[in-house]
């Protein structure tokens, strides 16, 4: 007869509350949710991240008055000592080690009075005072029961370290992580026991035990990865089953498949030729459009790389089909430059487009809105304008949106929803950071990518300069040289983080400074964060116009601003910035004939942040920079995309687990072979728990 399993596990258990173990009670439970840990499974996920040596550890010999420390002792002999005050008790005990013996004190837990046997090894944590060593948290070493608590010094095993938080000691946070483990039994395997083979990692269980309480160092770090790549498995699932699901639950969008005459013509009469990165995005975007598929793809490349080219060819491209395109941008500036690289790059064409943003005067925009709904009008161009709800089209085919990552998803959903009944449109994101590739596949999931890596064909390099303040007057020098032969410039102010007011204070002050000082002899204008949309537009069109020669800005003027006569740039505070943010900042200059300069004055002593600046003198690659830069900085601190949507990981740390990640993914490709699809049953524990970890609120929607 077959055996009954003596009991099957409860996975359920362990999305209880802390409160269910031992010595937690509600108030301990609270502080513990401060720290993001409310079940029983976060804890087993909030592994240590280092092992050795107990922090702080003193021989008793070693303890100073009134320090926290901890000891490693045994108990000589224990008592309750008798006090009067009523609720009030104390325990005392002698311990010592190889240096000495002392008094150790308990407050109020009368109950250890019972537990401290004479030869019981206990860790200690607390203060040397008066009295003796007031115990704040105690171990009991050599354990192994629930009970007793986790293995301690004396065990050979690698000690593991649970980070502490404000209100929650390390030794704590090991106890009750020891308990949690008692309960792993209840924890299913979510990964398929072939893929774990693949690898040779161990199951879940044994992993998150072994990453709490090792046997050895080759035990943690083989846990650890394979805790990490789960992760970001479980993560790409939940990515993927987000794309098909929008996949499913989309309307059509138009077939853009018919012989493209318009877009063929108009690619013939462009005064150059299309650069080898171009051509391929073309192909690429051009796949997608000829389905019903609705494209969802993000077109990346540096300021100059060619991106609106590329934009329009698609916007094109829908015109051809009968159907109708927009480009929405997020400034008026922007939306205005686009309009005029794109009257420029249409001359001829036949095609007609239109422009509508807020200062779009009446008349024109009554217009213009009746040649959107009756199709006369196959290209629009605008800001959120185009949002409004009496924006209506004739047949809405394709939407391109530049700098995506400032629009919300609610905005581009309301653009899609201008795609005639039953249809959804394609959609083009546009960016101009180049996105390394762990976020492309993490934060940026949803979207296919495409990247134009290459510049167009005689595009001067930017000389890159480092100063030092002492340089200042130098650098200025130069920067009078350019405005003398009627070029222009950009001062850049110190980023100030948090501070749009002391930024643009900042920002003034300087304005106010080169205006008396070293460019007494120009028009310096000014642009600031704290200024109101007008005031900004006017004063970076004066700018445009060669109104003004210099244009002291915080970075709100970030990207996409093209004045090609302006040909040097001064970043002031340069220390501040990221590499990419600074890349960024200097593509603004060097657009026209006259090549560009860019001076990077850094306030930092340190050597350090001179050799990071310096980088930028010698690479010219934004994709580079931005590997760099992500290296030094973190994910998050990549401006200019999307931050909002990483998920938080608790072993994973990206981009040091690129390698992983790039497992993880062929991973799920060779489970989608393997089973066939996501709701496979052999998937389906995998699928439950990366919708409850990662989704569906976790990944971020086009
Ligand atoms: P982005 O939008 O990526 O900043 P644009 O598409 O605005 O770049 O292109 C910048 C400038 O380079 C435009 O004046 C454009 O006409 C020109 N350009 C684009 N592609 C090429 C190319 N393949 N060869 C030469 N010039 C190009
Ligand atoms: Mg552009």
């Amino acid at each position: 007869m077959l055996q009954a399993p003596i009991r099957w596990p409860r996975p359920s258990l362990l999305d209880e509350p802390l409160t269910r173990l031992d010595g937690i009670g509600p108030k301990l439970a609270e502080a513990a949710a401060e720290a993001g840990v409310e079940t029983i499974f976060d804890l087993l996920w909030r592994v240590p991240r280092a092992y050795g040596e107990r922090p702080g550890q003193k021989l008793l010999g070693e303890l100073e008055k009134g320090a926290e420390a901890t000891v490693s002792v045994e108990v000589l002999r224990a008592r309750r000592v008798p006090v009067r005050k009523r609720g009030f008790s104390v325990v005392e005990a002698r311990v010592e080690d190889e240096s000495g013996s002392i008094k150790a004190v308990w407050f109020n837990q009368p109950w250890i009075a019972t537990m401290l046997a004479p030869g019981l090894r206990v860790i200690l944590e607390g203060r040397l005072e008066t009295k003796g060593f007031t115990v704040s948290q105690m171990e009991v070493v050599g354990g192994g029961s629930p009970r007793t608590g986790p293995p301690g010094l004396d065990s050979a095993a690698p000690v593991s370290r649970h980070p502490g938080t404000e209100a929650l000691r390390p030794a704590r946070w090991r106890r009750w992580a020891w308990q949690a483990c008692g309960m792993l039994g209840e924890l299913v395997e979510p990964v398929p026991a072939e893929l774990l083979a693949r690898h040779g990692f161990p199951g879940s269980a044994a992993a998150l035990k072994a990453a709490h309480f090792p046997e050895d160092e080759a035990d943690a770090e083989l846990a650890l990865r394979r805790l990490a790549w789960e992760e970001l498995l479980l993560h790409q699932v939940v990515i993927r089953r987000g794309r098909i699901e929008s996949r499913r639950r989309s309307k059509p969008a138009m077939k853009l498949d018919i012989e493209p005459e318009l877009t063929e013509e108009w690619l013939d009469s462009l005064p150059f030729r299309l650069t080898g990165a171009q051509s391929n995005a073309l192909g690429e975007i051009g796949a997608d459009l000829a389905g019903e598929v609705p494209m969802r793809r993000l077109l990346m490349g540096e300021v100059g790389s060619g991106k609106t080219v590329v934009a329009l060819w698609a916007m094109l491209r829908a015109v051809d089909a009968g159907g109708q395109s927009v480009l929405l941008a997020p400034t008026e500036v922007l939306a205005e430059q686009h309009a005029e690289t794109m009257s420029k790059l249409l001359d001829g064409s036949g095609a007609s487009f239109g422009l509508l943003t807020g200062s779009t005067p009446k008349a024109a925009r009554a217009e213009l809105l009746a040649r959107l709904s009756d199709g006369r009008a196959g290209l629009v161009v605008g800001t959120h304008a185009l949002l409004e709800p009496d924006v209506e089209f004739h047949r809405l085919a394709l939407c391109v949106i530049d700098e995506e990552h400032r629009f919300g998803v609610r905005q581009k959903s309301k653009l899609n929803n201008k795609a005639p009944k039953g249809h959804s449109t394609h959609v083009l994101n546009m960016t101009a950071t180049p996105i390394p590739r762990t976020l492309a596949l993490t934060a940026y999931g949803d979207l296919d990518v495409t990247a134009l890596r290459e510049l167009p064909k005689g595009r001067k390099p930017i000389v890159t300069r480092v100063a030092g303040p002492g340089d200042r007057g130098k650098v200025f020098e130069a920067v009078r040289r350019e405005l003398d032969a009627g070029r222009q410039a950009f001062v850049v102010c110190p980023l100030i983080e948090a501070s749009e007011s002391l930024e643009a204070k900042a920002a003034t002050e300087e304005a106010e400074r080169l205006r008396g000082g070293e460019l007494c002899d120009f028009e310096v204008g000014l642009v600031h964060g704290r200024m109101t949309g007008e005031q900004k537009a006017v004063a970076m069109e004066a700018f445009a116009d060669g109104r003004t020669d210099v244009l002291v800005a915080t970075t709100v003027v970030e990207v996409g601003i093209d004045v090609p006569n302006a040909t040097v740039i001064v970043v002031e505070g340069a220390e501040r910035f990221g590499l990419s943010q600074l890349h960024q900042l200097r593509g603004r200059v060097g657009r026209g004939e006259h090549g560009g300069h860019c001076y990077l004055v850094s306030e930092a002593k340190g050597e350090s942040a001179r050799r990071r600046l310096s980088t930028l003198e010698k690479e010219t690659d934004g994709f580079r920079l931005a590997d760099v830069d992500l290296e030094m900085r973190g994910e998050g601190e990549i401006s200019g995309t999307r931050q909002s949507g990483l998920p938080r990981f608790s072993v994973a740390r990206l981009p040091e687990d690129a390698e992983l990640l790039e497992s993880a993914r062929a991973d799920l490709e060779w489970m989608l072979a393997r089973y066939g699809s996501l709701d496979a049953p052999e998937l389906a524990p995998m699928a439950d728990l990366a919708g409850r970890r990662f989704g569906p609120e976790g990944i971020r929607q086009s």
